[in-house]
């Protein structure tokens, strides 16, 4: 808490910095990733929010401007999350009644920390999502950029389960008809989603799933009212006929079996996106396997107290190890992850995303980095993995203005310490994050320079 305190106290000092629309900062001498490859080392020069040059600054806009010196600095585009969610937790727990406009924008804060500087939320947005969207669009310097979809399309007594989740006051909307699923649509647009989310699982047979005239009937009717359709999947049939059916997004990775190269035609065809999510079935173990990690400042500053407590348990650890659900957990990542390879070599488009924020083990910030670096285990490049959490992640949600360091880009920005192209973890050196222009944060060890 009292971490927390502090933090709020340096980003009303850098929130406090001139940002005019007329200011010009120079970023000189930084190596510079663009979102899709290395450009060397050049300046990188910001007018107010947006960037108004990228090379050797001319002496016009050297005689006014501030100028800061990132020699042996480390520069690439803000990341993209396209999977996550906000106002979902509060220290052990997690559910519906977290989502206020103070938890959301805690939430977006600690992604900003991170180097995450847009976010979209899959679902279970409350009915606060639109005004702390704009809210935080009025002043960058309140956390991450926030899109979403709402509170999302789910199944009747099915996914998401209202008690797994914690839907105390469910706001997802599960209709039992076509005709339900189209008013649940045409509401949502009314209430301004980015984006549609729909739940299609039966999360291992324990629920009943989503029925495909329902998920057609809601995809039918996006698509007509210019929406996308994000969906939640777990399994090879369910993922495949939601791309028959036209869907825009899968949001999880195919986990219970090795994708054909029939699905793997059809998305490449028909622009389908895939966003793996590998971190959501290892979190369930990942911690508890690796207690030492807790002592880094990079989790360590991702984590309530009271969870950072729980996990340093060692009873705790051993049960969460035992548990009945690691071996599917496991067995998840691998075929993820052999999915993923599978995808990247058929070139379907890959989206960036980990389900952080959900529940209190896909932590805020740290998911990302360790997403970045799962890619790689999948036979991504460093700079391809960076490349989807940048630029492939703004181009899934159709957002141009950012993404990319190049003139009349959003000035999202993340500053690191040492080069991520040698080696992915150095996306976890963060030395600054740009949002709009302005510096709003030294990275999450800024804490520990704190008194
Ligand atoms: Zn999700």
């Amino acid at each position: 808490m009292h971490r927390r305190t502090l933090m709020l106290g340096l980003i009303a000092t850098f929130a406090a910095l001139p940002a005019a629309a007329t200011d010009t900062v120079i970023l000189e001498n930084a190596r510079v990733f663009d979102g899709r490859r290395d450009l060397g080392i050049v300046d990188v020069v910001l007018q107010g929010e947006r960037i108004l040059h990228v090379g050797k600054a001319n002496d016009a806009q050297r005689r006014d401007a501030r100028r800061i010196d990132y020699t042996g600095k480390h520069l690439l585009p803000g990341l993209v999350s396209n999977h996550s969610h906000v106002g979902n937790t509060g220290g052990l727990e997690h559910g519906d009644r977290f989502y206020t406009r103070d938890v959301v924008v805690r939430d977006l804060q600690q992604f900003q920390r991170y180097g995450v500087t847009t976010v979209t939320s899959l679902g279970m947005n409350g009915d606060a999502f639109a005004s702390i969207r704009a809210e935080v669009r009025n002043d960058p310097g309140l956390g991450a950029q926030l899109y979403g979809a709402g509170a999302g399309i789910g199944a009747v007594a099915g996914a998401p389960p209202t008690q797994i989740m914690g839907l105390a006051n469910d706001p997802v909307a599960r209709p039992a008809t076509p005709d339900e699923a189209r008013a649940a649509v045409r509401a949502q647009k009314v209430a301004g989603v980015d984006v549609i989310k729909l739940w299609v699982d039966d999360l291992g047979g324990r629920f009943p799933m989503m029925a495909p005239e329902i998920y057609r009937a809601a995809i039918d009717e996006a698509h007509r009212v210019d929406l996308r359709v994000a969906a939640h999947i777990h399994d090879h049939a369910q993922a495949a006929d939601l791309v028959d059916a036209g869907v825009d997004i899968i949001a999880h990775g195919i986990r219970d079996a090795a994708i054909s190269p029939a699905l793997v035609k059809a998305m490449k065809d028909k622009g389908t996106w895939y966003i793996p999510t590998v971190n959501i079935d290892e979190a369930n173990y990942l911690y508890a396997e690796n207690p030492a990690w807790l002592q880094t400042p990079f989790l360590r500053h991702a984590l309530p107290e009271a969870v950072a407590t729980r996990w340093q348990d060692p009873q705790w650890q051993a049960q969460q190890l035992a548990g009945a659900n690691i071996p599917g957990a496991r067995k998840a990542v691998a075929m993820n992850l052999r999915n993923l390879r599978t995808l990247r070599e058929g070139g379907v488009d890959i989206g960036f995303g980990t389900d952080s924020g959900a529940m209190p083990q896909r932590v805020i910030g740290f998911a990302e980095h360790r997403e970045l670096e799962l890619m790689t285990t999948a036979g991504f490049t460093s700079a391809q993995a960076l490349a989807v959490a940048t630029s492939e992640a703004a181009r899934l949600q159709g957002l141009n203005d950012r993404g990319i360091v190049a003139v009349g880009k959003r000035a999202d920005l993340l500053v690191l310490d040492a080069d991520p192209l040698q080696d992915i973890l150095n996306t976890r050196r963060i030395h600054a994050v740009w949002q709009a222009g302005r510096q709003v944060s030294d990275g999450p060890s800024d804490v520990t320079h704190a008194p």
